[in-house]
Order: C-alpha cells, then structure tokens, then sequence
C-alpha cells in the first residue's frame, strides 16, 4: 500500500535514516521496490517513447534486452552504497550546503552506482550479464539527463526538484568534461537531436572524477564549489532544444509522471468474528479511489 508523500507516485527505494549522525553510529537499512520499478517497466514498453529520442535501433535493442536488470542494479547500488555510504570530515558542519544539499547527495548515490556498475566485479558476481548491461544503463542516464527528463518543464523554466537537477549535472559536466576526447556526442538522426556515447571507458572515468568531487564537497562542506557545480550544470534549460523536445514528446501523447492506485485489501471473517483471509481486489479509478479516502479516512476537522 502507498500513502502519504508516497501515493500516488512512488519512490523506487527507500534508505533510511537520513541523518548522518545515525548512520555513522548504527548503519542504515536499504529497501527496493522492485515491484514498482517493474510496473513502470511493462507500462513503458511500446509507447513509442524510446524509439523517438534514442540515438537507433542499436541502443533500442540493447535498453530492451538489459534495461530493466540495469536499472535495478542501479537504484540498488544507489541505495545501498550510494546514499549509504561516505563520511564527514571531523568539524564539518552536516548542514553546511544548505538548499544544494539535497541534489549534491542525490549526485553522490547516482554516480556511485554508474561509477560502480561498470566494474569487472559487477559481471563476476553475476549481478549482471554483461558490460553491455552496464553500456544501456549509461545510454538511459545520459539520454535522460541531457534530453528527455526536460519534458516535464515548461517552456521558460528553470530545473527545481532535486533528482532532476542531480540529473543535469552530471550529464552535462561529463559532456562538457568529455568533449575533447569525444566522449559523447549530440547528433541528428533525422532531423532529430540525440546522444550518442563513443566512449563508455572514458565516460567511467568522468563519473568517477565527479563523484570524486561531490564526497570532497560533502565531507568538506564547501558550499561555494557545491553551487557552482548546480548552478552550472544543473538548473539551466537550452530553450531552442527545449521546444524541440517538448514538440516530439507532444506527439507521442504521453504523460509525464505515472501513479499508482491501491488495491482494496477486504477481510474475510469466519462465524467467530477470527479473520481467515484477505481478498485482494484491484481498480483502475484513481479518482474514485481518492474521492473513497477523502469520505472514508477524512481525520482533519471539516467545517
Ligand atoms: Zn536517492
């Protein structure tokens, strides 16, 4: 069941607790809902939305092969030795970054797992098939982060919530890191922007550099160094590329965000009132199920 801040959208895991202090002294736990995850995979399948803004067919049969155990692994690895993970240097104040914070440490788990994934050891514990599981991991977040993950701003807007601003930094330091050498490259496939990788070693290498950075800027508390890389890379949208964007995902007719909806969870009693089982029935009326709660678990006074 899904409540609160969590319903309808999910998180895809859950690590906690957040303060430092408490995980230094006893640890955290970490929790994936792969249910979730799976569901928002089956849901995307043949809408349309990767075949329009991958860079071709290859990197579409690579996502449909290994995206789904990619993206596992990554928000595992996220979680688990990402956020969990990486200590303050004696004195350092936690809150010391303030309103950067928050997409500073999203940037840290993310590039932890994309750092980490790629390894030799990842495939010879059999967490994953192959270094191509790896590759459409790399192919997604870049896409993601360069391209796709503006459609859910508007024209003229600047990028706020934290995930996504983690994102656009990363993606677009390792562009701009990488650009000499190559690294990734924006193409036009008719007519149309995409990202293509070129080189997936020296793309390692840039989010190992970064999350190099990020731990220092944690630990230390460098507020200055952790704005700047935000501000730089993380907030501005290119507006010419933004309208192009905006325009094709118009037309695959899509919506930006999914929810989910209870199931409806019944008691079955037996003739001493003791309950036997739980009968599961699922809806897909969303706003009859939030009309059901506001009638049924409405605890605020009305007046
Ligand atoms: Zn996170």
């Amino acid at each position: 069941m899904l409540g609160g801040d969590c319903y309808p959208a999910s998180p895809l895991g859950i690590n906690l607790p957040n303060a430092d202090w408490i995980r230094k002294e006893v640890g955290s736990k970490s929790v994936t809902l792969a249910n979730i995850t799976n569901a928002y995979d089956e849901a995307s399948k043949g809408n349309g939305f990767l075949e329009e803004f991958a860079a071709g067919p290859e990197e579409v049969a690579r996502i449909k092969e290994y995206g789904t155990i990619a993206d596992a692994l990554h928000t595992d690895l996220h979680e688990c030795v990402g956020h969990a993970s990486g200590k303050l240097a004696a004195g350092t104040d936690p809150n010391a970054l303030k309103n950067y914070a928050s997409p500073l440490e999203e940037a840290r788990a993310d590039l932890f797992a994309l750092y980490f994934m790629m390894d030799k050891k990842i495939i010879d514990l059999g967490l994953l098939p192959a270094r191509e599981a790896a590759e459409a991991e790399y192919d997604a977040y870049i896409r993601n982060g360069l391209l796709t993950q503006i459609v859910r701003i508007k024209p003229g807007k600047d990028i706020e919530q934290a995930h996504m601003r983690c994102r656009s930094t990363i993606a677009h330091w390792v562009y701009e890191k990488g650009k000499s050498g190559n690294v990734i490259e924006f193409i036009s496939r008719d007519g149309k922007t995409c990202v293509m990788i070129r080189d997936y070693g020296k793309l390692r290498t840039l989010f190992g550099e970064l999350l190099k950075e990020i731990q220092r800027i944690k630990s230390e508390g460098d507020f200055e160094a952790g704005k700047k890389l935000v501000e730089d890379y993380g907030v501005k949208v290119d507006p010419m590329l933004h309208t192009e964007i905006l325009e094709r995902y118009a037309k695959l007719n899509l919506a930006p965000y999914a929810g989910f909806v209870n199931p409806y969870l019944f008691p079955v009693y037996d003739g001493n009132g003791k309950i036997t089982d739980i009968v599961v029935e699922y809806t897909d009326d969303y706003l009859a199920q939030m009309m059901y709660y506001g009638k049924n678990y409405s605890f605020l006074p009305v007046r």
